[in-house]
């Protein structure tokens, strides 16, 4: 109720003049509706063009700093439809800003393009088979922001050009964003300064949007680097000092510390290099952290922490040790403006319908994920994120808490810069694990483009608001100063000689690239990926057909009992 007061008290302040009227402001209003209208059929139209992008990227499976096919794809495309690209970004290779139109607001529109590990995966089937076995594949879904951003510009752009309606459209990437690697480095390099206001986009199980503190967890990601002494491990092991002990000690030192951190941490390592075999002492070892907390000042001192951890290692085994910073994020924090008239617009495009089909696939993806929840897709709105001191978060896995810390994204860096919002869109299957296989199954399905479209159509409607309605930027801006940054102010975790670690996933998109290839996803011949794949979709094993059905059944049984 409160956000229609709200929005017909807005429709009477547009400018008049913008429309060329000088009487009545709600006749503003009216023409924005005919606009949003006609960007909402634009996009519905123009939804094969974004079923292509989203199955393109999934099919190239393109880990963070090595996106050269996603890069090569999406700039020629932008480059096509009229963009201005400058290409290779904060130094790196496969970073890009497009731009488009002239004058103010900028409004930058964004969304993540790399993958995850070892998560190849066939869409539209219920069970694990991978496309390349050990190859990385879309696990977290990043292949479909792009697409929503995209014909949601495209379909705005259209009416600017009719409409001459000034402003400028930024399109940009988050490139390694699964190693928080680059939106710290855009803003350290002055990309967004003038930027007015900023749409992210993720994935998610749901048309929402949220505000304030987002229960999310900032991080650093440090590699120690381990320095001792090579010696014949058999012949003279007493003349070895080893990198890789010193790496052992300090995670032992680290998992013991563990019990005493706060509970809002996370904590976790990979050890990249453990020496090379074992008759020689590792001469070299190194090991990777991401140190997570809830706050940037708990960040810093979980890492300052773990760099006592390092020294104590080094100390016991006479070694020496360095570290490099490869990533940071802020705990994200997005804009209240913004994101209430997303909102308004989310509760006029409502979720997708989704058929049967739809959801068999995902029914029967959570019960072989042992999801907590057997519940198909998502049929009910989510309600407006609140800012997480006042409101309960729903987990990945589903699960409903008070915040007690949980994932990153380096969006963070960009909404402590300038007001942000992250629109989420329901092109995944809740209750998966998340950075998983499974996570996959419908990112080239019709449930992820559906997503997209419902996405695209939020996003268009939102821009159309920002571009027509100048007090929205202007309160945004508003709540940046006044709210969100009255008493925190934004440091990055990087500093001015940190470089972003674009050789970082280099080896493994070696190895893989060649065989991923095979597969590139060839719209001149397919309509879908899945098509192209042979895919019959969904395809589901007997038995997950057979307990889909069992499940739904008990819960038809519990609800006319309930209603009893
Ligand atoms: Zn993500």
């Amino acid at each position: 109720m409160k956000n229609c007061t709200k929005l017909v008290l807005v429709f009477f302040l547009i400018p008049a003049v913008l429309f060329g009227q000088s009487k009545k402001g709600a006749k503003g209003g009216d023409k924005i509706e005919k606009l949003k209208a006609e960007a909402v059929a634009a996009v519905e139209a123009n939804k094969e063009q974004a079923q292509q992008i989203n199955d393109m990227l999934f099919s190239f499976a393109e880990l963070g700093f090595q996106e050269e096919e996603s890069f090569k794809y999406l700039t020629t495309l932008l480059e096509k439809e009229g963009f201005t690209v400058k290409k290779g970004v904060a130094g790196i290779p496969t970073a890009w800003i497009a731009t488009w139109g002239s004058g103010k607001p900028l409004i930058a529109v964004g969304s993540d393009i790399d993958c995850i590990p070892k998560a190849s995966q066939k869409p539209g089937v219920a069970y694990k088979d991978p496309i390349v076995e050990g190859a990385p594949g879309h696990g977290e879904g990043h292949n479909s922001g792009q697409a929503l951003n995209i014909v949601a510009v495209l379909a705005v752009k259209k009416l600017m050009e009719r409409e001459k309606i000034p402003g400028t459209l930024m399109l940009w990437p988050g490139v390694a964003e699964e190693l928080v690697g680059t939106k710290a480095f855009y803003i350290r390099d002055g990309y967004f300064k003038d930027v007015d206001a900023c749409i992210f986009t993720h994935v998610g199980n749901n048309l929402g949007v949220s505000w304030g503190d987002n229960g999310y967890n900032g991080l650093v990601s440090v590699r120690f680097n381990f320095e001792g002494q090579a010696a014949h491990a058999a012949g003279a092991p007493w003349r070895g000092r080893s990198a890789l002990d010193a790496v052992e000690l300090m995670n032992i030192g680290w998992n013991f510390r563990r019990e005493h951190l706060e509970l809002t941490q996370r904590s976790h390592y990979v050890i990249s290099d453990g020496g090379d075999q074992p008759n020689v002492v590792p001469s070299k070892a190194a090991v990777w952290y991401y140190f997570r907390e809830r706050t940037y000042p708990k960040i810093k001192k979980l890492f300052e922490t773990g760099v006592k951890m390092a020294e104590g290692a080094a100390l016991m085994t006479d070694t020496k040790f360095t570290y490099e910073i490869l990533g940071s994020a802020w705990p994200v924090h997005t804009n209240r403006p913004i994101a209430a008239a997303m909102y308004d617009n989310i509760k006029k495009v409502g979720l997708p319908t989704w058929t049967d089909d739809d959801q068999l696939l995902a029914r029967a993806s959570q019960l072989e994920l042992q999801a907590p929840k057997v519940e198909g897709l998502a049929v009910k709105l989510d309600s407006m994120g609140m800012p997480t001191s006042t409101a309960p978060v729903v987990m990945m896995g589903g699960q409903a808490m008070t915040p007690m810390g949980g994932g990153s994204d380096d969006i963070a860096d960009i909404s402590w810069s300038l007001p942000t919002i992250v629109l989420r869109y329901p092109s995944n299957i809740p209750g998966l694990p998340g950075h998983h296989w499974a996570n996959a199954i419908s990112m080239a399905t019709p449930i992820a483009h559906k997503g997209i479209v419902a996405g695209a159509k939020a996003e268009a409607m939102t821009l159309l608001d920002m571009l027509l309605k100048p007090e929205i930027i202007k309160e945004a801006w508003a709540y940046y100063k006044d709210e969100q940054t009255k008493d925190i102010k934004y440091e990055s975790l990087i500093t001015s000689k940190e470089q972003p670690a674009i050789y970082l996933n280099k080896k493994i998109m070696t190895e893989f690239k060649p065989k991923l290839e095979k597969f590139y996803y060839d719209p001149s011949k397919y309509k879908t990926y899945l098509e192209q794949l042979g895919i019959k979709y969904p395809t589901v094993r007997d038995d997950q057909r057979e307990a889909v059905k069992k499940e739904v059944e008990k819960a038809a049984a519990k609800v006319s009992s309930s209603s009893r």
